[in-house]
């Protein structure tokens, strides 16, 4: 590894924290029990700031002040494109302090600063881009029916929506959720990861001095069990979205079913293929499936976790894959040319070297990595497994950390078959200069998202979710606004049925 494993003198990240209070009605506040909770920084795990932490209490004020913004307005009566004018300012403001944001994200979550800067904040803004576009865009249909009626659909607004968004990219899970939300019109209530509140906090500010009016967006800094299982659960929430693992999906999904019913749109866990085929260019699909694992510290519920290699080409993946992952620069995320800073906290640390060690004790071959990087921070060596069969622990369950399991196969009936062999259908990448093979891969594969000779494509316009336990419905693109907006069938009885 190209990069020295201490980080005994991290590079101070430029940029102040100015917000670290609850959002409520427009206001910064204190939660009501005046508790607070650290955030850390995990390139050393010292503490970057005490944030409020909010509660069931905060929650209910939080639902009360969205569900007076939406009831009373002015939010959901303004105008389509009132509202996306705002948005678009608010995208302006972004982008205005994208360095500042981008320091933020990656001093709270410890991803490369190049990686927040040059592709997170971009994406962010064009997202908010995208769904201002949509705002004046959204309507029904007139509908012809049996007998004399005029028949037309309303596609209004939901109500208050309650979004819970993970810890791996919070300012682009951010933009996922309240992006759509607010173009059709609803009112919000976000609960942010307890490791990274700090930007939400940041860019909630920013859409308030854009002209959002009080109440329509509200930030909760918590926990999941208090905080978020209060909001999954609260009777005057009329919507749920959810990212995070499959288990904690599920657990939003009861308490959903068992308060009011409220729909629910979840985007869980991955473990997916990354197939590499015997016509392909090995040096790039090397690289292909080199990022389709490590990108982000491995940390992606779309990671390309089994990467599935032809037998003709195998042996020579093999070697080259662990030549680039020895090349992999881990470091502090601050410094240039690093491609991998710090696993997010302990808790993810110890269960990505609890799966190395079980992916040893089960035989498959340790190429490279298999520890700790350094001695201080959360860093992992980046870590190469070959001969990895379909049973294995390492090739079931998701890992969320920077390590590439590699796995041979004969033909494509049997890479299809392992291939669809999981309890996930997140994302799959097929790597191969063969039209027909890509086709044939791509419907045979249970995915939300197949990915042919690219990977980790995020544009705002292309649906992402997942099949089987990767959850329940569409995000971005134009499917995300169904999950959004209520249908209203409007039937009127014609009085003169000839014209
Ligand atoms: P991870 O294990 O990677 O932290 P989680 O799925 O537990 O992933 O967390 C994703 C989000 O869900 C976070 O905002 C977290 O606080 C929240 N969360 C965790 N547990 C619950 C719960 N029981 N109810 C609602 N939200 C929860």
């Amino acid at each position: 590894y190209s990069t020295a494993a201490e980080i005994e003198n991290p590079i101070a990240p430029d940029v102040k924290i100015k917000h670290t209070q609850l959002l409520i009605n427009g206001q910064f506040v204190d939660a009501a029990s005046g508790k607070t909770f650290p955030t850390y920084d995990p390139r050393t795990g010292d503490v970057i700031a005490h944030v409020a932490e909010g509660d069931a209490e905060d929650i209910n004020r939080a639902v009360a002040a969205a569900r007076k913004a939406f009831d009373e307005g002015p939010w959901p009566k303004m105008t389509a494109y009132e509202r996306a004018r705002i948005i678009l300012k608010f995208a302006d403001l972004v982008e205005k302090h994208s360095e500042e944001l981008a320091a933020l994200e990656t001093w709270d979550n410890g991803k490369p600063f190049q990686q927040s800067a040059k592709s997170e904040l971009p994406l962010f803004v064009r997202k908010f881009h995208y769904y201002a576009g949509w705002a004046d865009k959204i309507h029904g249909m007139t509908v012809p029916a049996d007998g004399p009626y005029h028949v037309q659909t309303l596609h209004e607004p939901i109500g208050v929506a309650g979004q819970i968004i993970p810890w791996n990219f919070p300012l682009i899970m951010f933009a996922w959720k309240v992006g759509p939300a607010l173009a059709c019109g609803n009112t919000i209530v976000l609960k942010t990861a307890e490791q990274t509140p700090l930007t939400a906090l940041f860019v909630g500010k920013l859409f308030h001095e854009a002209g959002l009016p009080p109440g329509v967006l509200n930030i909760v800094s918590g926990f999941g069990p208090t905080a978020g299982a209060a909001l999954a659960s609260h009777m005057d929430v009329d919507k749920i979205a959810f990212t995070g693992s499959t288990e904690t999906g599920k657990a939003v999904l009861e308490l959903a079913a068992k308060s009011n019913l409220k729909p629910a749109t979840l985007e869980l866990g991955g473990k997916s293929p990354f197939i590499v085929c015997e016509d392909a260019d090995v040096d790039k699909a090397v690289e292909l499936a080199h990022f389709a694992l490590f990108f982000n510290q491995g940390q992606c519920c779309c990671a390309g976790s089994r990467t599935f290699v032809h037998e003709s080409v195998y042996d020579e993946f093999v070697e080259k894959a662990t030549k680039r992952a020895k090349r992999r620069t881990v470091g502090d995320p601050f410094k240039s040319g690093i491609e991998q800073g710090p696993q997010i906290d302990r808790e993810q640390f110890e269960k990505i070297l609890r799966y190395i060690k079980s992916g040893t004790e089960s035989n498959a071959k340790l190429e490279c990595g298999g520890e700790r990087f350094g001695s201080r921070g959360l860093f992992v060596q980046p870590t190469v497994f070959s001969n990895v069969q379909d049973d294995m622990l390492i090739a079931q369950d998701e890992i969320f950390g920077p390590v590439q399991t590699i796995l041979k196969f004969k033909d494509l009936d049997d890479v299809i078959r392992r291939a669809n062999k999981t309890r996930y259908g997140l994302a799959a990448g097929v790597f191969t200069q063969n039209l027909d093979t890509a086709n044939t891969l791509s419907r045979a594969l249970r995915a939300g998202t197949v990915w042919v000779n690219c990977f980790d494509v995020f544009d705002a316009a292309i649906p992402f979710g997942g099949y089987k336990m990767s959850g329940i419905g569409r995000e971005k693109g134009v499917y995300s606004l169904n999950n959004y907006l209520q249908v209203k069938a409007v039937v009127t009885a014609l009085k003169n049925p000839a014209w």
